[in-house]
């Protein structure tokens, strides 16, 4: 089949790979309909990641059908349409018992980073029971796709940003990520989102899709977001902080626009370290939340995309077949045509 890998060393090329086989009785094959590129492929990359291994097909972001399930794979069966989980978790370690699946002690973020992945005809889904939500009949394999990664990452950072109806919510960055974020903030009925974006197309998508309420440039200076997200609250800055950009700047943009007691919560993955000056915001009483997603809980997501309350059909820019992948891979980093996912559709016999 044919496979998109990186090498460990800032490449990547498209591959013939052998077919994925049942390896474990919870195993299920999954014949890959759509998947994306993310921005963590991005940083695979480029090295950045360091559980990342090399020779591994990228891509942790997908739908498909079901062809093949393992022994112990309960409640699938092949020709079932799935959303597949970004993390691969047990269910049943001391981590997934309390919905931390990102550390579970089998798993967490696997696919695509340390077994092969979905940019492929074909991928292995480990743990096949936790990580595949079925689509329902009503729902697009584009409605779900996004379901396994932003916005389970969009839903993570929300609920665990303690938002509380009337309440201030500032996001840094709106793109893919960010909009997911902001998405499901909404749901928690805040009186305000701000979005502190540097490009102006994505502010504007934002602001169109009625997503943000105020803008700021991200481009500012520190101090002038810093002020403007203060002319905009009234205690001091927002109530909750969702860092979604990843920036030079943006992890001390996120307790400076934060105001005293808030929570921080730092969904981002940067490619450098950051400094937690804590003289500076000592007192400030901070709270903060970071790191990968723990994406469980898709069930509920899944009856929201249905309901019609999460529409995320707004990010697809442009469809590429697997074929011409590396073209997508080009045109993301790019940012070319404002492009906010790329989405690879399957291999085309030419
Ligand atoms: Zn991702
Ligand atoms: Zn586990």
């Amino acid at each position: 089949m044919k496979a998109l890998v990186h090498d460990g060393y800032g490449n990547i090329s498209l591959q013939e790979r052998p077919m994925p086989h049942i390896e474990e009785a919870a195993d299920a094959i999954v014949r890959v309909t759509r998947s994306t590129i993310c921005t963590s492929d991005l940083h695979i990359m480029r090295g950045a990641v360091p559980r990342a291994l090399p020779d591994t097909v990228l891509g942790h972001e997908f739908v498909g059908i079901i062809e093949e399930v393992g022994g112990d794979v309960a409640g699938l069966a092949p020709g079932d349409r799935v959303a597949v989980n970004c993390e691969t978790f047990c269910g049943t370690c001391y981590f997934c018992k309390h919905g931390w699946v990102n550390n579970c002690v089998h798993g967490g973020w696997e696919l695509g980073c340390r077994i092969d992945g979905c940019q492929a005809e074909f991928v292995r889904v480990p743990f096949a029971a936790s990580a595949c939500t079925p689509i329902p009949d009503s729902v697009s394999d584009e409605d779900a796709l996004f379901l396994g990664d932003i916005l389970a990452t969009g839903w993570w950072s929300a609920k665990i940003a303690e938002i509380e109806p009337g309440g201030t919510v500032a996001v840094i960055g709106g793109g893919p990520v960010g909009i997911a974020t902001m998405m499901c903030a909404r749901l928690y009925d805040p009186g305000c989102i701000i979005l502190i974006e540097r490009d102006p197309a994505r502010a504007e998508l934002a602001n169109k899709l009625r997503l943000a309420d105020r803008l700021i440039n991200g481009d500012a200076p520190l101090d002038t977001i810093e002020l403007a997200v203060q002319a905009l609250t009234r205690h001091g800055g927002a109530d909750a902080v969702i860092e979604a950009a990843g920036g030079s700047t943006t992890f001390e943009m996120a307790w400076r626009i934060a105001r005293p007691n808030a929570v921080v919560v730092v969904s981002a993955m940067y490619e450098q370290d950051q400094i937690l000056p804590l003289p500076r915001m000592y007192g400030k009483n901070l709270t903060f939340k970071t790191g990968g997603v723990d994406a469980s809980g898709l069930d509920e997501v899944m009856a929201l995309i249905e309901a019609g309350k999460l529409d995320t059909g707004c990010l697809i820019s442009k469809r590429y077949p697997l074929n011409d992948i590396l073209e997508a891979y080009r045109a993301f980093e790019a940012h070319e045509d404002d492009c906010l996912k790329a989405v690879i559709t399957p291999w085309e016999d030419r």
